[in-house]
């Protein structure tokens, strides 16, 4: 059983009949709604035949829905393409145009005040790069230093200075609204700068009445890698999003960024996926590069809690094979896990619960336990024990179906439905009960069993029991 999870974009790769369900057996754990593109119906059908899928094969998948925050982008260019030179003046301009190689036009209005003379702007995913001449308050003239193709709405970067465009856009918080209508478990922020950004997506779904949405906080600027640990610290999750982070920082600074913020969400207990490009050459071809391999493998060994796919799964020719495949390249780097590295690199912070998280882990190995067992009424001790990066698997019992499919993102926990239980002897019953009918242990098997009095509290871990099942 593979403990990396994988999260997948959905589109239109995945609408023929049973390719939803066939991605779910083949290891998708959460499936995501990019809301910069698709239409709120195609979310609505997309979320009600996951629901179907996930019902049918009895298994917690969850959705996240990632909103597109405030990405600035060209306007429409005359049939669609055109092809800029190193050496030419280009005017971008916040009027309404028709894109040509003289002018285009930009979607945000406040660019002109952001930026000034002497900045560098990119263009196409930072493929062309120009350098700000002159600026009045529509228009923005520039040379161009490189050559590149460019395309209708392709994005623009600033990674030399801060735009001030709000995290939340109107759209964003229109699309919030659908994605509770439609009961998304969890929401990606996009362009994240700092914490207070996560504060204001937590208020905007406060006004929608919803308190307790977990929320993952897209790094790809560079502001945000400034402000890592206090984003950490608000958001319940990070997401490498090595797309837009690749424009924002040097591309080789990239590799080192992810790796730092996959430590960083560990050691505080944040679910950590790392996306974009994972099986890029997966969108045409039936099999990855040997560096597409690499870079799986790496991102496994370092301890991320989850890996994303994005156009492979939403608009590629082989949405079921690129899971097969990622699911393949876990399983074999996760056979060499250091397994006592990652468990002695993690802080405690000295907290009752974080010390019976350690020790659990510690006896679980040391009596080589099938499983550790944690019930959970927020889903705290089995975050905690995920940290720890045990080999044996940890399962989650809750009788809260959000909080367990949340959990479905957390390196190496599978959630698991189990009643309330109204005794101490009722809970460790319930748990073995629950991980025994599930498959997960069988008569004989040892486990590790966390607890805790007053029963059904957040934060009243205090005890270990081992059983044997
Ligand atoms: C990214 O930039 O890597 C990313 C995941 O965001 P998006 O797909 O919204 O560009």
């Amino acid at each position: 059983m593979k403990k990396t999870k994988i999260v997948a974009t959905l589109g239109p790769a995945c609408d023929p009949d049973g390719v939803i369900e066939s991605m779910i057996r083949e290891g998708v754990n959460v499936f995501r709604l990019n809301f910069s593109h698709g239409t709120s119906k195609d979310h609505a059908r997309r979320v009600a035949t996951v629901r179907q899928a996930a019902k049918k094969l009895g298994l917690p998948i969850a959705i996240l829905q990632d909103i597109s925050g405030p990405k600035i982008r060209i306007g429409e260019i005359e049939n669609r393409v055109l092809e800029l030179r190193g050496g030419d003046r280009l005017t971008l301009t916040t009027r309404r145009v028709l894109g040509s190689k003289r002018v285009i036009g930009v979607n945000y209005r406040g660019l002109t005040k952001d930026v000034k003379e002497g900045n560098s702007l990119f263009l196409a995913d930072g493929l062309i790069e120009v350098e700000v001449e002159k600026t009045n308050h529509s228009d923005i003239q520039c040379r161009v230093l490189n050559s590149g193709r460019l395309t209708s709405h392709q994005g623009i970067n600033f990674p030399g200075g801060t735009l001030r465009a709000g995290v939340i856009t109107e759209k964003d918080k229109r699309d919030l609204k659908v994605g509770v209508k439609i009961g998304v478990d969890m929401v990606a922020l996009s362009f994240v700068r700092d914490p207070r950004d996560i504060g204001r997506a937590r208020r905007i779904l406060g006004d929608l009445g919803v308190k307790a949405m977990p929320l993952v906080a897209k790094i790809e600027k560079h502001e945000a890698l400034s402000n890592l640990d206090a984003i950490l610290e608000a958001a319940d999750g990070a997401m490498v999003a090595r797309g837009d982070l690749g424009v924002e920082i040097p591309l080789e600074q990239v590799p080192l960024a992810q790796r730092k913020i996959i430590q960083r969400s560990r050691q505080t207990g944040r679910c950590c996926i790392v996306a974009t490009h994972m099986l890029a050459s997966m969108v045409n071809r039936p099999r990855p590069t040997r560096a597409e391999v690499a870079d799986i493998t790496t991102a496994v060994l370092d301890g991320a809690d989850a890996l994303m796919l994005s156009e492979e799964t939403a608009v590629g020719h082989y949405p079921i094979e690129s899971v097969r495949m990622m699911a393949k390249i876990i399983r074999a780097a996760e056979a060499s896990i250091n397994h006592r590295r990652l468990f002695e690199e993690t802080a405690i912070s000295g907290s009752v619960s974080d010390s019976i998280s350690q020790a659990a882990c510690l006896i679980a190995e040391d009596v080589k336990a099938k499983a550790v067992l944690t019930p959970t009424a927020f889903g705290k001790t089995a975050i905690r024990i995920s940290r720890f990066r045990p080999s044996p698997i940890i399962l989650a019992l809750s009788h809260n179906h959000q909080i367990l499919r949340f959990l479905s993102l957390y390196w190496g926990v599978f959630p698991v439905a189990a009643a309330r239980a109204h005794s101490l002897g009722d809970l460790f019953k319930v748990c073995v009960d629950a991980a025994r009918q599930r498959g997960f242990v069988k008569k004989g098997d040892l486990v590790v069993i966390t607890g805790g009095v007053p029963l059904n509290q957040s934060g009243s871990t205090n005890l270990i029991r081992v059983q044997k099942v």
